[in-house]
């Protein structure tokens, strides 16, 4: 490739990589499977080295790892948390070997499993849990202790009073994994791609009561530093080292056996590959790593990792399997995506039945008839992807997929897009449209209705008590009383989760409509630029594009949009039921920090419990009893005896009207 086109392909990979490790690492959603991400990185270190003079400052091959997130407090690693240098075959890895025999004659190795989670450091003072942070880049973290002592297999105590820092990694076990995405499917929350991603969501959460629920699990797999005399002369191997660990309380890497040669550490490779899917938990590769303290010191580091040890990376398994049908999904626009349907086959530890196919085209691309053998593999996402037919193994029994010219939900003639790429259902008074239109209004990122999962909207679709969004807030606790499933105090906390999502936010309310291509960032910035629903209705596409970031195509779907009378109408109906429409800034107000309220009684103008809400939401704390640490009683309609209390101990006593005048 001569220098141009380096130069060319070098920004392309930057960029692409770049905004890769933003849906890995900060999303937690990536978009393309581990494997993808390092070939691409590795075509980029190739053209690197041939290149020195092209590397670009934000080039992904010159950080160690993922930046700290700021929520948590920082935490500098003493001994840094360095990453593993890949090798992707047998051939590699003999490379490694050689590089290791440049330094020792017989070297020993141990081989254990990549465990597919994210790295932490574990301190330990006096044999006590002192401190647990995540790797962050390598030389500085975040301090998630709270959260990691929710993790059972953490001790808080060692057997021995040792002051140790040890590095492990967090996971999610595969059975966790399934079940949380199963809850978030039924409460219409956005799945998990993968329990590695999922690990590191639950780890890095602020609630660490949320965290608790999540079943992390965690393996150590090395000393970063320990006080030497209480170990003196006993370590002189890795293997030792996890002796040492597990005597100490650890839970250890699972197996840690020695080799004396690179043959022999090899099959211990093609071992782990072939029970890795009765592990009950993610592994992406091997580490090698000699087992000699010494000669690793000899060996030593580069910036990025220890020369005395790689990672073997596994390809994405694929497995062949029979298509045996095709059958269509009918999207929240009305799009019509083809979806195939599998023979049931195990993949990468879980049983697929299904994988996407995105449109006719990639159908047409990939030559896929119905009854193919095809090849499947995972991604980043959760839904399997079809990588190629095994045209071997027709028969003959094959049939061609036509896309239908009838929405299989409601039989309108369907319509194709000016891209001629995808089909259209147009009606939309269509079944399947209004279902997922009311599942995404409702979903966590929209308007946030806790309790109204898909299984839900199913069901007051089928009572006819919803025809669109709107009449979700015209729903009573009695109406929803009569639905199977609900009790009396859910039915309550739904109502309560409607009513409270009338104030969710200007950004909330675009983003709830599912315009076509308006995602959560374009509804934030259509929000902050035009400040109410109205400047928005009246905006031209011109006036829409001349925001930063934002595309002609998006700029026309919301003129076209709002060009449809139907949903002006919408939008109107939704304004009556009280949902607001205008923009104020989410600058975050803690008029109430380091302050407590004590509530007496029932308030006119709202509930206890929204009123508690908003104490919190501005930083306050509420309590259910007075005492000399209460900043306010808010006095409802029974005094009680809280006045009493309160009046002996000097706390300042207000009405509703004045906390009405504390809130504005
Ligand atoms: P890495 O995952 O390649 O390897 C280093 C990590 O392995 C260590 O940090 C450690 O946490 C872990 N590990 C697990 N078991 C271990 C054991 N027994 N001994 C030692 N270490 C063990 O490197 P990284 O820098 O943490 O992450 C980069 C990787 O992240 C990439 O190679 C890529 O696969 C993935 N990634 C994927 C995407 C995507 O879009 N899919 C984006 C960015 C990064």
């Amino acid at each position: 490739m001569n220098k141009k086109a380096a130069q060319n392909r070098i920004a392309e990979l930057v960029n692409e990589l770049n905004f890769h490790s933003i849906k890995y690492y900060v999303e937690d959603s990536p978009q393309i499977s581990d494997y993808d991400y390092d070939m691409l990185m590795r075509e980029l270190k190739e053209l690197e080295k041939a290149y020195p003079e092209l590397i670009l400052p934000q080039s992904p091959t010159q950080r160690v790892g993922d930046k700290p997130l700021s929520d948590f407090e920082p935490v500098h690693h003493e001994v840094p948390l360095k990453s593993l240098q890949d090798v992707f075959s047998y051939a590699e890895l003999e490379e490694f070997d050689e590089r290791v025999r440049k330094s020792t004659d017989n070297p020993e190795y141990v081989v254990e499993l990549k465990i597919d989670g994210l790295s932490v450091a574990l301190e330990y003072r006096k044999g006590v849990f002192y401190r647990g942070a995540t790797r962050g880049n390598g030389v500085d973290g975040e301090d998630v202790t709270l959260n990691l002592k929710t993790i059972q297999s953490i001790p808080l105590n060692l057997t021995s009073p040792v002051d140790i820092i040890v590095r492990g990694e967090v996971f999610m076990p595969r059975a966790s994994f399934d079940k949380l995405n199963l809850q978030r499917e039924q409460s219409g929350e956005p799945l998990f791609a993968n329990p590695r991603n999922a690990a590191a969501g639950s780890l890095r959460q602020l609630d660490s009561s949320v965290t608790a629920k999540r079943n992390l699990d965690i393996f150590i797999f090395n000393i970063q530093k320990f006080d030497v005399k209480s170990a003196a002369g006993v370590i002189s191997s890795h293997s030792q080292s996890l002796d040492y660990l597990k005597s100490l309380g650890f839970k250890v890497s699972p197996f840690y056996n020695v080799f004396h040669s690179v043959s022999e550490a090899f099959a211990e490779i093609e071992r782990f590959d072939k029970i890795r899917n009765t592990l009950g938990f993610d592994i992406d590769g091997a580490v090698v790593k000699v087992n000699d303290l010494a000669l690793r010191d000899k060996l030593g580091e580069t910036v990025k990792f220890p020369r005395w040890a790689a990672a073997y990376k596994y390809p994405p398994e694929q497995k062949a399997t029979k298509l045996t049908d095709i059958v269509i999904n009918v999207g929240r626009t009305g799009v019509l995506t083809p979806n195939a349907v599998l023979e049931p086959v195990s993949l990468s530890g879980t049983t697929v039945s299904k994988a996407t196919l995105h449109n006719q085209n990639f159908i047409r691309d990939m030559g896929i008839m119905i009854n193919d053998t095809v090849i499947v593999q995972k991604a980043g996402e959760i839904i399997p992807e079809v990588v190629r037919v095994d045209t071997d193994k027709r028969d003959g029994s094959e049939r061609e997929f036509v896309m239908p010219d009838k929405c299989p939900v409601c039989g309108a003639l369907v319509v194709t897009d000016e891209s001629g790429i995808a089909v259209r259902c147009p009606n939309r008074m269509c079944e399947a449209q209004i279902f997922r239109k009311i599942v995404h209004f409702a979903s966590k990122d929209a308007m946030d209705i806790e309790g109204l999962g898909p299984a839900i909207v199913q069901q007051l679709i089928d009572s006819l008590l919803l025809k669109d969004v709107a009449d979700l807030y015209t729903l009573t606790q009695e109406q929803l009383t009569q639905l199977e499933g609900f009790a009396e105090v859910s039915a309550k906390n739904t109502v309560n989760a409607i009513e409270k999502s009338k104030s969710a936010g200007l950004d909330r309310v675009i983003f709830a409509l599912g315009i076509r291509n308006i995602g959560q960032k374009a509804a934030k910035l259509l929000a902050k630029h035009f400040k109410s629903i109205d400047n928005l209705i009246a905006a031209s596409a011109d006036e829409i594009v001349e925001i930063n970031d934002f595309g002609e195509i998006s700029a026309k779907s919301v003129v076209d949009y709002f060009a449809d009378d139907t949903n002006i109408e919408l939008v109107e109906k939704l304004r009556r039921c009280g949902v607001a429409m205008e923009f104020s800034e989410n600058i975050e107000d803690l008029r109430f920090e380091g302050k407590t309220f004590v509530l007496s009684g029932g308030l006119d103008s709202m509930t206890r419990s929204r009123a508690e809400e908003i104490i919190e939401a501005f930083g306050g704390k509420t309590s259910s009893s007075v005492s000399s640490k209460t900043s306010y009683l808010l006095l409802g309609d029974k005094p009680g005896s809280k006045l009493e209390k309160a009046r002996k101990l000097g706390v300042e006593i207000i009405d509703e009207q004045q906390f009405l005048e504390m809130i504005k």
